[in-house]
């Protein structure tokens, strides 16, 4: 019997059933949800400013009305491209309240990759920002965009191009769109089959794909999160409004449905940022604290003055903090649960974490955009259930199971390899996509019959279900013919103490094929030799270190995820 992992798994948190009922309700149930339970309690806070869970269903209703008036509805894309803003959630449910799908943009996509984008999903509206609209500007002639929806960073919007003349037709202010409009959500037709999202892959090979997530799935893995983390149960309020119900002991859960804070730079375009970082926030009725980039001493210090309870993001952020050395003195007393995920938590990350959050519940999930979110999480520390380098097992109604990387499909009836041996990691689950949006064949690449995707991902299953990501298929390196997994190699750098990031990418070489080399950034005194000597002598001879290369910084994408492109560019 080969180790395919789901619902049978006998590491389960205490309390929770091994399968949720998911009421049929759209994503808008969520903040319907959110806004009667939690009501005047700060859902955002940016730059002063508090936007209560109330203010934000009735603003979200005011942008539905005001989308419904421009013919913006049922079939139609409108386009988020703004970093975290308050704007950003109005924005994003009040798309989905009008009934139209949102697709969101990374703001700092180059024009031609945005034109890309716009055009592909088919957008017929996009909201962006005075200070990053210039590349929208840019890319609206190749699209079929009618109507620019423009915020401004310090007040009423100022574009050069967009607010004067050339866009003047199709311009409107955010502030203008819901105006005067009701604060109760437009009566619309909404089918839980209907896309909610069409989201853009990263796009390291080719040209991003546009993935298509339907309602039912952002609602369903928005609660297989949710549920996991804060030990509850979905139900439904008297008015149809989607709420948790606590089940799961509060030792074991300690942020109580409606106390938490979190103080957020995870993105919201990115699949990560929609679902954990708004839906869920919003189930948890936590508040948020906006921050749109990163300034890692604003970051620490609004930890401290909102006592924040929560801190996620990608590996990165944990990375950044520690390097300011308030880390580590600031009161941060109040951090109950942590949670990492996008790429890699290492395991020395993850100790440090522990000790300088010794009463803190760590969790850290791995997905991707084609299952809306993730296929795992670890199970909660508190119980004994974590373990260290695993990204933990399938959550509710998921299946996992790892195939030969050369298998040419992959369905129910394709044997698991037995625990223990690497190869593809595939999943199955309710929360896996719908396709990607008019790309028959590069669905039928990844998506196979019975809904088993595969991830693109090398992993392992151990006896007990868990899953560890040993790399990704297209960062593996071939040395003499021999798979070298760079993330093992990093994983050693890591654990020394005068590395405070590294990276391994392939040196293209006639002989050998590639040879691996690391780019490190140093927090002490050491040479290349002694690092060479300090991972060679833990690993077999293929796999051997040849180059070490110091570096100021490893280049990471928003979403926290290392970009080997560039460093691949830099050899
Ligand atoms: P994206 O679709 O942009 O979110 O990228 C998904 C990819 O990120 C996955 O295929 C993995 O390679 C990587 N990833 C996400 N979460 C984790 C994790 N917890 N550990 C390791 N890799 C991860």
């Amino acid at each position: 019997m080969g180790a395919t992992s789901g619902t049978h798994l006998a590491h389960w948190p205490a309390g929770l059933p091994r399968s949720l009922e998911y009421p049929d309700v759209p994503v808008g149930a969520i903040l319907a949800g959110a806004a009667r339970r939690f009501g005047a309690r700060t859902a955002f806070h940016y730059a002063g400013q508090d936007l209560s869970f109330t203010e934000l269903a009735a603003a979200a209703a005011r942008f539905a009305h005001g989308l419904r008036e421009r013919g913006i509805g049922r079939g139609d894309v409108v386009a988020l491209h703004l970093p975290n803003l308050p704007e950003f959630p109005i924005a994003y449910y009040g798309t989905l309240l009008a009934g139209a799908t949102f697709s969101p943009c990374n703001p700092l996509l180059p024009p031609d990759d945005l034109a890309h984008q716009l055009d592909d999903c088919g957008a017929i509206a996009v909201v962006t920002l005075d200070f990053v609209a210039a590349p929208v500007a840019q890319a609206l002639g190749r699209t079929k965009i009618k109507t620019v929806i423009i915020t401004g960073l310090l007040g009423e919007p100022d574009v050069p191009g967009l607010c004067d003349g050339a866009f003047a037709e199709c311009g409107v202010a955010f502030a203008e769109i819901g105006a005067g409009r009701p604060d109760t959500p437009p009566e619309v037709e909404i089918d839980t089959a209907d896309l909610a999202h069409i989201a853009y892959t990263g796009g390291t090979t080719g040209r991003s794909k546009g993935v298509m997530i339907p309602h039912r799935n952002a609602v369903l893995c928005s609660l297989q999160y949710g549920c996991w983390a804060a030990g509850s149960v979905p139900a439904l309020d008297e008015a149809g409004g989607l709420i948790l119900d606590q089940v799961g002991a509060l030792e074991e859960y300690p942020t109580r449905l409606g106390t938490g804070v979190l103080v957020n730079v995870a993105p919201w375009f990115h699949a990560m940022g929609t679902i954990a970082y708004l839906n869920i926030q919003l189930l948890s009725g936590n508040t948020v604290i906006i921050h749109p980039r990163l300034d890692v001493p604003a970051f620490l210090a609004d930890m401290e003055k909102f006592q924040a309870t929560n801190l996620g993001g990608a590996p990165a952020l944990f990375s950044a903090l520690f390097a300011d050395p308030s880390f580590e003195t600031l009161d941060l007393s109040a951090v109950r649960g942590i949670s990492s995920g996008a790429a890699p938590l290492s395991v020395e990350m993850l100790n440090r974490l522990q000790e300088r959050f010794p009463d803190a519940v760590i969790g850290e999930g791995y997905g991707l955009t084609e299952v809306t979110m993730g296929l795992t999480a670890n199970p909660s520390n508190v119980s004994g259930l974590r373990k260290a380098g695993s990204v933990g097992v399938p959550v509710f109604d998921t299946q996992i199971k790892v195939v030969p990387v050369e298998a040419a499909t992959v369905d129910d009836a394709t044997p698991a390899l037995p625990a223990g041996q690497e190869g593809e990691v595939c999943g199955k689950g309710p929360q896996v996509m719908a396709g990607y949006l008019n790309r028959p064949e590069a669905t039928a690449e990844v998506l196979g019959a019975d809904g088993w995707l595969r991830t693109g991902d090398i992993g392992v299953i151990d006896e007990d279900g868990y899953l560890f990501i040993v790399d990704r298929k297209k960062d593996m390196l071939l040395y003499n013919g021999y798979n070298v997994y760079p993330r093992e190699l990093e994983e050693i750098l890591f654990s020394h103490p005068a590395v405070a990031n590294a990276a391994v990418i392939g040196r293209p070489d006639e002989k050998a094929g590639e040879l691996p080399t690391a780019f490190v950034v140093r927090s002490g005194e050491v040479t290349a030799e002694e690092l060479l000597a300090f991972v060679n002598e833990k690993v077999v001879p293929y796999k051997k270190l040849r180059e070490v290369i110091f570096t100021d910084e490893i280049p990471v994408s928003a979403a926290g995820k290392v970009l080997k492109r560039d460093l691949r560019d830099r050899l």
